[in-house]
């Protein structure tokens, strides 16, 4: 194994047992030996979880004035698939082991061999597959089936009628916002562009989830559904503010390179509407999560790779060391007006609106995130080692963090832990901040199980609190402390 390779691995694993021990996530039904796919989120996990899905909300959907969020079902009647063409075309390539009966996905036996698949037919794998003899991940026989397709999605048979009523776990929560637009448009007056934001469950029945959070079943969207009149693809009504702005990309075939949005336009033919929501989700990633540039880029789709309905496709990939190298998190879809056009053709329902004096089927920019593999990028690139590997650090940003603030007695006596209570029960009423309380082990011992957790600041009551009623602010980074008066601590907190 190549040594890249073994610290990716190695990091993988001290993140992972870090995060299960720690209460950041374990797989589910774990005391039955849980189930590939599946992952539950403990205290910390679901906290960063919940704070990217603030951030979320506070960046995208307050960004647009006519932009709102709904909630829908998670299992969505069968004809919604057949227009949306789920039905015929979700699928991923399958191949069977024919000695030991494991199945696994055609085009990863070929990826994990370095062998691009994105322009390849399933008739075309399968023959790359015999030509270099290649195995069963499992068994090592080269015994293997004919790649064949497998549909990804979960059947979910309704009430006691059984097949006759069918309905599936939704793969995507985006079909749940075309359902509303017609509504949603109606209830908001007939304005376009209207943006229909869901955070919710999509169910994919992976044929061989792996990479923990990067291939679950069951997993958390983040998607917001613009929908806007075509003819206004080329306009962004705020484009002075970003055209100069300087996007991460990486075209189709090219070299990343940093392209003024300006630029992005003219020379790669972005048009204006969509280059202004890249400059959106970019700087989500550097301003609001803190991600380095270096690790951001967006990645242009061939016309091979993305979904035949997606005009403009390009994925928002970060670098991430244990999963050995960029992988995607999020993407920009221009789904044009095929999802509405099906769901009027196979409902019959009219979804034409009138407005800018014609009637016409909206076409939609999708912005598409996945939580959970951003919940893991986060855990990856803020993961960090010091002082020769004796401090474990996640360097989260203060809007990320878990926990806000811990609050310490330096010792359980002369009244300290009381002390410290009441500053803890203080800062918890009365301040929207995580705190976490804490009185056993040495004070050093505290202050390093804050690091690991990515705790930004440690409060410590000493015996000069006692005295004079100020207390230490102990800043994770920089191991700096500070002395502040109790009455001052709620200002000095919430003003970093
Ligand atoms: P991939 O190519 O990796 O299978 P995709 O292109 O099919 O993903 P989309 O359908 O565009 O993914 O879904 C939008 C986002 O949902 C992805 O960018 C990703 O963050 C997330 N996502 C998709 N599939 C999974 C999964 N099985 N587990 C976790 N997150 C997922």
């Amino acid at each position: 194994m190549r040594k890249k390779e073994s610290s990716a691995i190695e990091k993988l694993d001290k993140i992972t047992n870090l995060a299960i021990k720690r209460g950041f996530f374990w797989p589910t039904a774990e005391i039955y030996g849980g189930k590939a796919g599946f992952y539950s989120y403990g205290h910390l996990g679901k906290s960063v979880k919940n704070k990217f899905e603030s951030l979320w909300r506070s960046h995208f959907i307050k960004e647009g004035e006519n932009f709102y969020e709904i909630e829908s079902s998670a299992i969505l009647p069968e004809p919604v698939f057949v227009a949306s063409g789920h039905l015929e075309h979700f699928n991923d390539p399958l191949i069977e082991c024919k000695t030991c009966h494991f199945r696994f996905r055609a085009d990863q036996l070929l990826e994990d061999q370095g062998i691009k698949t994105a322009d390849m037919t399933i008739e075309e794998m399968s023959k790359v597959i015999m030509d270099k003899r290649l195995k069963c991940p499992k068994c090592n026989s080269w015994h293997l089936s004919e790649a064949k397709w497998f549909n990804m999605m979960f059947p979910v048979p309704l009430g006691a009628v059984g097949v006759k009523d069918m309905a599936y776990l939704t793969p995507e929560t985006a079909q749940a916002a075309y359902l509303a637009f017609k509504r949603e448009f109606e209830a908001t007056r007939k304005r376009l562009p209207l943006g229909i934001a869901i955070i919710g469950k999509a169910f994919r029945n992976e044929i061989s989830p792996r990479q923990l959070f990067f291939r679950l079943r069951e997993f958390t969207q983040a998607e917001l559904q613009i929908f806007f009149d075509p003819d206004e693809l080329d306009k962004a009504e705020k484009w002075n503010e970003i055209s100069r702005y300087k996007l991460i990309l990486q075209p189709q075939g090219e070299k990343t390179q940093e392209i003024s949005c300006n630029d992005a336009h003219k020379k790669i033919e972005i048009p204006q509407f969509y280059a202004y929501h890249m400059a959106l989700v970019q700087k989500f990633y550097l301003e609001k999560l803190g991600i380095p540039k270096s690790k951001f880029r967006f990645r242009e789709l061939g016309e091979n790779e993305r979904a035949f309905y997606n005009k403009i496709h390009w994925d928002i990939e970060l670098d991430l060391e244990t999963l050995g190298g960029f992988k995607e998190v999020a993407g920009i879809h221009y789904r044009t007006d095929h999802d509405l056009l099906g769901h009027e053709k196979h409902s019959k329902e009219k979804l034409h609106v009138f407005w800018n004096n014609k009637s016409f089927i909206p076409h939609v920019l999708e912005l598409s995130f996945g939580v959970d593999r951003n919940v893991w990028a986060l855990l990856d690139i803020f993961y960090k080692e010091e002082l020769k590997n004796e401090r474990t650090i996640f360097t989260f940003g203060k809007t990320i963090a878990p926990i806000d603030v811990a609050v310490f007695p330096l010792v359980s006596r002369e009244g300290m832990p009381k002390k410290a209570l009441e500053v803890y029960n203080m800062l918890k009423k009365e301040t929207s901040l995580s705190c976490f309380y804490d009185e056993t082990d040495s004070i050093g011992r505290r202050y390093r199980r804050q690091d690991e957790i990515g705790t930004p600041y440690c409060i410590t009551i000493d015996s000069q609190t006692m005295k004079d009623g100020t207390v230490t602010i102990r800043e994770r980074d920089s191991m700096k402390q500070k002395r502040v008066k109790i009455e001052k601590l709620k200002e000095e907190l919430m003003k970093n």
